[in-house]
């Protein structure tokens, strides 16, 4: 006899997207999950590249300048430095901990370059799309140091850094520096970066109707739901079911690392060639032509 009041659904592992193994920029080696080819993607999630290297040669060459047009990237160092120059004349340094959060709208050329010559850099860069009314809008550019992330221990051990969205830990109301009174973001972003010891667990409300998934970089999780506990390895996007209101991640025996992402989806066409993230052909021609003819940023 089940007697229980209704109650929330967790959302189980829908499917996972391996990252695998790609290049970009003049050369720099990484893993790309979502993104890894077209029509690869989680509505408004474009792209997840997650770069981790000891091994200077696999990133010392950088991202020469470069354009995008369309859409944000989230870049979020965890190790080493990048120095970030765009044609505004921003020039923002990214360190251990830091975000930089960059809305490319109808423009930007930007260079990310290293700026060290040994030593381990990983990180994430995170492609966030806009919704057709805000691509051509002016680009503008946020560097989030570590000092404005909040970090939270967490009462099983470990901890929650919040980068965008809120999180509860007890009676503890958490706001990361992007949110809906910092940043009106049509997406409504949530970025947690979840370090949990072995066995224990997280539990994150997930707005209804938005898109969410879990990449984990160290250790490995299960995702609970009502159906049991399904493995998600490292490495790999677990994208997350879309009914219910909330997710529950366990670490496996050794810990694990995770990010976990969520988002409203926008529900609109997109059209892709490289850096150009629009609705329709025709608006990608007129990105091509623009940026060769030197007016991308208006
Ligand atoms: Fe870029």
């Amino acid at each position: 006899m089940n007697t229980s009041a209704p109650h929330n659904k967790s959302r189980g592992l829908a499917r996972v997207i391996p990252g695998v193994a790609a290049s970009d920029g003049a050369g720099v080696k990484l893993r790309r999950s979502l993104g890894n080819s077209q029509n690869v993607r989680l509505d408004p999630f474009l792209m997840l590249d997650e770069f981790g290297t000891e091994n200077p040669d696999d990133y010392i060459a950088g991202f020469p300048p470069h354009p995008h047009r369309g859409f944000e990237t989230v870049t979020y160092m965890i190790d080493g430095r990048m120095q970030h120059r765009d044609h505004l004349g921003n020039v923002g340094d990214l360190g251990p901990g830091g975000v930089q959060w960059m809305s490319a709208g109808r423009g930007v050329i930007h260079s990310e370059m290293p700026q060290q010559d040994r030593g381990r850099m990983r990180g994430f860069q995170l492609w966030i799309n806009l919704p057709a009314a805000e691509k051509m809008k002016p680009a503008s550019y946020r560097d989030i140091p570590p000092a404005e992330i909040p970090v939270h221990d967490l009462p099983q051990g470990g901890r929650v850094k919040v980068i965008a969205g809120t999180t509860t830990v007890g009676a503890a109301r958490i706001e990361g520096p992007i949110n809906g009174a910092t940043a009106r973001l049509s997406t409504d972003p949530l970025y947690l970066d979840v370090e949990l010891p072995p066995g224990s667990s997280f539990e994150q409300p997930i707005t209804a109707g938005h898109n969410a998934f879990v990449y984990v970089y160290e250790g490995a999780v299960a995702i609970a739901s009502r159906d049991g506990e399904r493995p998600l390895p490292a490495q790999a996007a677990g994208v997350l079911e879309r009914e219910g209101d909330t997710v529950r991640i366990v670490a496996s025996a050794n810990g694990a690392r995770f990010v976990l992402l969520a988002a409203r989806p926008l529900g609109e066409p997109i059209v892709q060639y490289g850096p150009f993230v629009m609705n329709t052909r025709e608006e990608i021609e007129t990105a091509i032509r623009d940026y060769q003819s030197g007016r991308l940023t208006g």
